[in-house]
């Protein structure tokens, strides 16, 4: 599957941004750049790209407020570049309405293949998309709200099969503690990130083969989960 798009391409750093672009040329992507967070806003404004890939230390200010202005107004996919110690702006950035993140230093078959993720999200999260999803053994029928697994009916309870649903919904993206907490059990439980991870643990049992090594519901340490059709 051929996908090509506009990426907008927000560092400051010369080397990484030369770096990012020929990745991305090199896979017949259109590049764009931006130095700064303000030239970011603008470029971002006037080139309309299909995916943007933001540093979150910009020179004028912290690339999270590029992402929370992005998202007023556009639903390109937005890959995160942070450093390894900055777990908290990372989740931030997360919150703030990014897709996915890649922790420098990155290679280009790991940036590439981000990249392909999101723009294969684009088409999967289309309106015509078939309401029953299938990974590995798995038919998640979101109209009949059933569930099997090899063929057999899988028993999830209410707060298992929200979980599912609202992963399997935005694959290959990484969803946050947080943001799983206020979209299954609402906004009055956004500490309880231990209820996550006691019913993730249930959920994994009921629909991975091997729960301890999961090949779908995936494991974003100190951030989230991230569904892998
Ligand atoms: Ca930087």
């Amino acid at each position: 599957m051929e996908l090509r798009a506009r990426i907008l391409v927000v560092e400051d750093e010369p080397d990484i941004r030369r770096f990012v672009r020929m990745t991305l040329e090199s896979e017949g992507h259109e590049v764009f750049e931006a130095a700064t967070l303000e030239r970011g806003l603008i470029e971002a404004g006037s080139r309309r790209p299909e995916l943007a890939i933001v540093d979150l230390g910009l020179p004028d200010g912290d690339g999270v407020g590029l992402i929370r202005d992005l998202r007023t107004w556009s639903v390109a996919p937005i890959i995160v570049l942070s450093a390894r110690s900055g777990e908290v702006d990372k989740v931030g950035a997360l919150d703030a309405g990014a897709d996915d993140y890649l922790v420098k230093p990155f290679g280009a078959a790991e940036l590439l293949a981000r990249v392909r993720a999101q723009l294969r999200r684009l088409t999967l999260t289309s309106p015509s998309a078939d309401p029953v999803l299938r990974f590995g053994a798995v038919i998640l029928d979101l109209a009949r709200r059933v569930v099997e697994r090899h063929g057999a009916p899988v028993h999830l309870t209410p707060i298992e099969y929200r979980l599912l649903t609202h992963l399997a919904s935005q694959p290959d993206r990484v969803v946050t503690h947080q943001q799983l907490l206020k979209a299954v059990w609402g906004p009055g439980h956004a500490q309880d990130t231990h209820y996550v991870r006691v019913h993730m643990a249930n959920l994994r049992k009921k629909i991975e083969d091997e729960p301890s090594m999961p090949k779908h519901v995936l494991t974003e340490a100190g951030v989230g989960y991230r569904f892998r059709p």
